[in-house]
């Protein structure tokens, strides 16, 4: 067997991206592409900007390293939710965004889930299929739901109905019993769910249509994909349990792989299934955004510089953009706390920089306390991972490891997925 090559497509919420990687996760080719918003009405025309950006990509992939693609898987953003024809796979109805909510289904939908179950929240996939089932009255019964990877990698690959554990979470399915739980299927709309397999397994291969006009290989494998943000952990490689990814973004997430399953909905936390482990994660609401709103992204890397790592801040802040804290601290009423403010602002920015710090070691410990595996090592993704003084003060604070995650990209982490797939196929 001579070189072959792995892709992965990230959908995300402005644009779409692709990482093409060898058996090593050496980067062969990327590339990235805005989506064309046509209108549709009133309304962006999404269905046609998915499917445009995606053969707009397949084309931006160098033309012969096409032809040794072993196999493909795409991410998607979390419970976007289309609902489409059952046989021919078109479109019903327009897709329902990841951040749309459908408060008329929740009530509905907190009748029939368990209490705090992730599907209670207006922007679930349940929610949203609930609110189309109530919307429409004819031809329901001939509809199919997918998610918006779901509904990409079946343009490639033509079986439709397939869906992974870790898109279908939001619609209700159950990744620890491998099924959709009684109450769900109790209901008519559940024949609209499609069937679910572990993120990265090979469905078919490429259409032949798709292979010959864009000259990939016959045997080209379409595999399952996963939502965004975990793809974006896939790519940190963190497979080990008590390996974790700090993304210091707008805000401030976690993500920990764990062997025990913990959710708690009272801080926003709960997992993903990542084959025999668990993703555990939850997201603080202070972050860059905070930082954004105090200094220049040009003042805080002069001010950093000036930053002593390994001298303790004496200054504790809890610095929000807004009132109202879900997670390490479940308190909707919570007041940003800045003050007092020292005169030198490399003291006010370090005492910042080091009560992000000290939330992110609670949000690991709180993690730990609610029975998640103890982190021990965090890789960092987002803005604020290229400030090194700042990684000195989380090595200190947390007393861990901590580096700069190599990869970041969503697209990476979804060619993982494929190269994960392809190796099924061998065996
Ligand atoms: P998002 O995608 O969540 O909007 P990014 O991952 O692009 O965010 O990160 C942007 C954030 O990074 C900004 O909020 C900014 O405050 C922060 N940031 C930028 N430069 C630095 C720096 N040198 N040190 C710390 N934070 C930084």
């Amino acid at each position: 067997v001579g070189e072959q090559l792995y892709l992965g497509l990230d959908f995300g919420t402005s644009g779409a991206r692709f990482a093409l990687i060898d058996r090593g996760g050496t980067i062969h080719a990327q590339g990235k592409r805005e989506y064309p918003l046509y209108k549709r009405k009133e309304t962006v025309d999404w269905v046609r900007s998915w499917k445009q950006t995606l053969f707009l990509l397949l084309e931006d992939i160098p033309f012969h390293l096409r032809q040794i693609i072993a196999s493909i898987s795409i991410d998607g953003t979390s419970a976007t939710t289309m609902i489409l024809d059952s046989t021919t796979g078109e479109p019903l109805w327009r897709p329902f965004l990841y951040n749309e909510s459908c408060p008329d289904a929740l009530p509905i939908v907190k009748s029939i889930a368990p209490e705090n179950h992730t599907v209670c929240s207006g922007s679930s996939t349940l929610c949203k299929l609930v609110s189309w089932w109530n919307t429409v009255d004819s031809n329901k019964e001939s509809a199919a739901l997918l998610h918006q990877a779901d509904w990409l990698l079946w343009l490639l690959h033509g079986n439709l109905r397939v869906t992974d554990y870790n898109n279908a979470l939001k619609v209700g399915y159950d990744p620890e019993l491998d099924s959709y739980p009684p109450w769900l299927l109790s209901q008519s709309y559940s024949q609209l769910l499609p069937s679910v397999k572990a993120p990265g397994t090979p469905i078919g291969v490429l259409r032949e249509d798709i292979r010959t006009q864009y000259g990939f290989a016959k045997d080209c494998v379409v595999c399952t994909g996963t939502t965004d943000s975990i793809a974006a952990f896939l790519a940190a490689r963190a497979t080990k349990p008590g390996k974790a990814v700090t993304s210091l973004g707008s805000t401030l997430a976690i993500k920990l792989l764990s062997t025990s399953r913990v959710d708690d909905a009272r801080y926003g936390v709960y997992s993903h299934r990542l084959d025999d482990k668990w993703l555990v994660g939850g997201a603080s609401n202070t972050g860059g955004a905070v930082l954004r709103q105090i200094f220049t992204d040009e003042q805080l890397e002069n001010l950093s510089e000036q930053i002593n790592p390994m001298k303790t801040s004496p200054l504790d802040y809890y610095p929000l953009p807004t009132v109202g804290e879900r997670f390490p601290m479940a308190d909707p009423k919570m007041a940003p706390r800045l003050h007092p403010r020292p005169e030198s602002d490399v003291e006010y920015l370090h005492g910042i920089l080091e009560s992000i710090a000290r939330i992110e070691a609670k949000a690991y410990s709180l993690l730990k306390d609610l029975g998640a595996t103890q982190v021990e090592e965090v890789f960092t993704a987002g803005g604020g991972a290229k400030n090194e003084k700042w990684t000195k003060i989380r090595e200190r604070v947390l007393g861990l490891p901590v580096s700069r995650a190599i990869q970041t990209e969503a697209a990476y982490g979804a060619a993982l997925l494929a190269l994960k797939g392809a190796q099924q196929c061998v065996q």
